[in-house]
């Protein structure tokens, strides 16, 4: 085999910088482009057409329609190492009011994932430069998932009722659906309006949740002329939300218990006594235990409103997210290029129980393979409100592209030693099959009649 034109760690480097750097531009226009046009989970189709449209351009041609509007597309570096997956998430959240919303949907950009997709297409153009090729071992995958936002409960359990989904995030039912299967670790970059002055952030973890999707189903009658002859839903409701205000002093602060809501329709006619009324709600905690304990209390507040209107209750309890768990050898990698790139001041590392509260999908992922989601603050504003926005696109895309791409020179160079000893080394909480098992026996569907 000839090495006479063969480049050293190095300079594989530069030159996969240097390809991005090319790309700059470009990877922003499209990173605004998608921010233009947010679209809600699993309805992502102009999204999903711009971002496989650019990794057409570069070079990796994804398969598409998985989970709906996810895409997968690979690139192939000859020897047998391992997988890497890049990640980038496709949905908008809804932020009515926000500069940028949707005006029909209320969907926005509000989380920034339209940032990820420019610096997972500028990852794939970095890696695609012949040069790079010839120096890695194995392939990088790269995903676009859809809907890692659990919202439009409703909308989601109609698709998984018509058998167009099995679970009813992105990561969730591409899992499942063994998009992941070939893929041995997966890293992606979120944005964050943090003011750590730092320019990425290492380490931490998330909550787990479940979802909550209740009807309160009573009896319409004449509000005025006949309400004694109605069963008031509306009030069965209000009656359980009081109930779960009522059990805050009971959640333990260590556990990071988070239980909130929101009534997706509250009746239909102002001088009828609603009859059906829709909450879509989630029990968070800093374990899967924690949050079984919660939500049983939760599923008793709910049957409390049904019982003091006679009214009748649906609660179908859906397996929400798992906790996030960063791979600390991909941490190392990742900070190394980091600091090396952007100088010892860039980098913030957390420890790994530093929780904020939300949840992700990127957490379900971490349990069955080495995972990493570390956050680059480039963006002002409150996360999901109408103020928050990439305030520097450059590092929200660019900087993000190119650390994750000299992470996957390290990962796969010197035929993927690095990334075999991290497989080697770690222990997956859950397989694959595990999991699906899990997240399929913990969906509940729960009757009650109260009279
Ligand atoms: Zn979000
Ligand atoms: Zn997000």
């Amino acid at each position: 085999m000839s090495t006479v034109n063969r480049l050293n760690k190095t300079q594989v480097k530069a030159a996969v910088r240097k390809a991005i750097e090319h790309s700059a531009d470009e990877l922003i226009k499209l990173a605004r482009d998608v921010y233009e046009h947010p679209e809600p989970g699993f309805t992502e189709e102009r999204t999903a057409q711009v971002v496989a449209k650019a990794l057409t351009a570069a070079g990796v041609n994804p398969e598409t329609g998985i989970a709906i509007t996810g895409m997968k597309g690979v690139r192939d570096f000859g020897g047998d190492g391992p997988t890497v997956g890049i990640i980038g998430e496709l949905d908008a959240v809804k932020a009515p009011g926000h500069p940028a919303a949707d005006m029909t949907s209320g969907a926005a950009h509000a989380c920034g994932h339209h940032s990820q997709l420019g610096a997972m297409v500028g990852a794939a153009i970095g890696l695609g430069i012949p040069e790079v090729a010839e120096s890695l071992s194995g392939r990088a995958a790269f995903i676009a998932t859809p809907a890692e936002e659990f919202i439009d409960v409703e909308m989601r359990w109609g698709l998984r009722e018509a058998g167009h989904l099995g679970f009813l995030s992105g990561k969730q039912e591409m899992i499942r659906l063994g998009t992941f299967d070939d893929v041995d670790m997966a890293m992606m970059i979120h944005t964050s309006s943090s003011k750590a002055q730092r320019r990425f952030i290492v380490g931490g973890t998330s909550n787990a949740h479940v979802v909550h999707y209740v009807r309160f189903l009573g009896k319409a009658a004449h509000a005025g002329g006949a309400p004694h002859q109605g069963v008031n839903a509306l009030q069965a409701a209000m009656l359980a939300l009081s109930s779960i205000n009522t059990q805050r002093e009971t959640f333990e602060a260590e556990n990071q218990t988070r239980v909130h809501g929101i009534i997706t329709r509250g009746g239909v006619a102002t001088n009828a006594v609603p009859a059906e009324v829709v909450y879509e709600g989630r029990v968070r905690g800093r374990t899967m235990e924690a949050v079984d304990k919660v939500s049983a209390r939760i599923e008793d507040c709910y049957r409390a409103g049904a019982l003091a209107m006679g009214a009748d209750l649906e609660i179908v309890a859906i397996p929400g997210y798992l906790p996030l768990e960063n791979n600390p050898d991909m941490a190392r990698v990742f900070s190394a290029n980091v600091t090396a790139e952007f100088g010892a001041d860039s980098l913030m590392v957390q420890a790994d129980d530093v929780n904020a509260g939300g949840s992700t999908d990127m957490g379900d992922l971490s349990q069955i393979m080495p995972a990493l989601h570390p956050y680059v603050a480039a963006a002002d504003g409150a996360g999901h409100g109408i103020d928050y926005v990439i305030a520097d696109y450059r590092r929200a895309v660019v900087d993000s592209a190119v650390s994750m791409a000299l992470t996957v020179v390290d990962l796969l160079s010197d035929g993927a030693s690095e990334a075999r000893g991290i497989i080697d080394f770690h222990e997956p909480a859950l397989t694959r099959q595990s999991y699906v098992d899990s997240q399929t026996t913990r969906l509940r569907k729960i009757s009650y009649h109260g009279e």
